[in-house]
């Protein structure tokens, strides 16, 4: 199946429609997606009912960018859509002439202008394929052993040893009836639970014929992107749903923006140099403001001339060899989860250290990019807004 992505950079350009309809004759794509059209809704669809597609999918555009068309061929492709949003169409893709039901997920994700396909395009497919699963009807031609009908995944893939030849071909509807499963065409004993499992498993005689995809975790059978980040994040992580190893941080006695911050931080999610350049950003790394040294996210709150007399003017409750020698995600979650007191003011050094962290990325900002001048006052605003937190916010969250 051929797919053909272009950043047009605007639909109503007068040679849009002639360049599309040279490439649509020139490599015949099953799919067309288009970004930054610029145009939605009606215009939208004015514009590609003269183009040689037949199926159509568009996202908002926002205020006067973005826009994201998904363009297909119904005689090469089934396209289903599951959610979209101004950045994102999220699709099931049925190849039309494929023996076999390949299926795959598209994302579609459009966060920097001229697009490159992410990890998540690619890693898509997999995310999907472990979160959907095929609604059995009647006349569904799915293979017993290799479809995904149960939510563990394919019944192959949770047995061990060979089958019998020709067992392979065997398909579901002739193991299933009205009546029940009839396990004698197949020489396999299933383990007990698991045919407990299939047994368990909804199989409609009626309402459908052929066999529908859905997504697994939702009553509904409608895709949700909440699963399917978890599903992602399990893969990329290697652990189990939930087990996100900062979930500490949500339990650092501070305020919720700062919360998020920490959050950041502790993702290398903060937009200093280093972290624009591991982005593909043309930026030099070097620190804006000192000069001396990598403008990572450590450099920025701690190593930087100005963080560091911030920090030594405490000082904090640590060796300094401690507290300057250790890396980012360890540095962040001593000092957040400590119960230690400040030195000087007896108020609890998370919470300290979680404003000190936030006012110089603030201060930091300011100086930068709204040109102000260096505040020499961040100490006694730091521990004013501890102290405020301390006795007004940890009790009442509201404030
Ligand atoms: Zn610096």
């Amino acid at each position: 199946m051929d797919m053909l992505i272009w950043n047009c950079r605007g639909a109503l350009k007068p040679t849009f429609c002639n360049i599309i309809a040279d490439l649509a004759r020139t490599h015949s794509p099953a799919i067309m997606i288009l970004i930054e059209t610029k145009v939605c809704g009606d215009r939208a669809k004015m514009i590609v009912d003269k183009l040689p597609f037949d199926g159509a999918i568009f996202a908002n555009t926002i205020g006067l960018s973005g826009g994201l068309w998904l363009l297909w061929d119904s005689s090469q492709v089934a396209v289903v859509e599951l959610s979209s949003t101004e950045q994102e169409i999220h699709v099931v893709c049925t190849l039309a002439h494929a023996l076999q039901r390949d299926v795959f997920f598209g994302k579609i994700c459009l966060r920097l202008p001229g697009f490159t396909p992410c990890p998540g395009w690619w890693q898509g497919e997999s995310v999907f394929k472990k979160g959907s699963k095929w609604i059995v009807g009647k006349e569904s031609n799915l293979s017993l052993w290799y479809d995904k009908w149960l939510d563990k995944g394919a019944l192959r893939s949770l047995i061990e040893g060979p089958l019998n030849r020709g067992e392979e071909h065997i398909k579901l509807k002739e193991v299933v009836n009205f009546s029940g499963w009839d396990w004698q065409s197949c020489s396999f004993t299933l383990p007990d639970k698991l045919r407990m499992e299939v047994k368990a498993t909804p199989i409609s005689f009626t309402a459908q014929n052929f066999e529908q995809i859905t997504w697994s975790s939702s009553p509904s059978g409608k895709f949700e992107l909440k699963d399917a980040y978890k599903i992602a994040k399990m893969e990329e992580t290697g652990n189990s749903p939930g087990r996100f190893n900062g979930d500490w941080i949500w339990k650092v006695p501070t305020i919720p923006k700062i919360l998020c911050f920490i959050w950041q931080c502790f993702y290398n999610s903060i937009p200093v140099r280093a972290v624009l350049a591991s982005r593909g950003m043309e930026v030099p790394i070097s620190c804006l403001l000192c000069d001396d040294g990598t403008e990572n996210v450590i450099h920025v709150l701690r190593d930087c001339g100005s963080a560091r007399s911030f920090w030594d003017s405490f000082p904090p409750p640590f060796p300094t060899a401690v507290f300057y020698r250790t890396n980012l995600i360890d540095w962040l979650r001593l000092n957040c989860g400590s119960t230690k007191s400040c030195v000087s003011t007896n108020l609890n050094w998370g919470t300290v250290f979680s404003f000190g962290i936030w006012s110089l990325w603030l201060r930091r900002n300011g100086v930068l990019f709204r040109g102000e001048r260096p505040n020499r006052n961040v100490r006694e605003e730091v521990i004013s807004k501890a102290t405020e937190f301390a006795y007004v916010g940890i009790n009442g969250k509201k404030t």
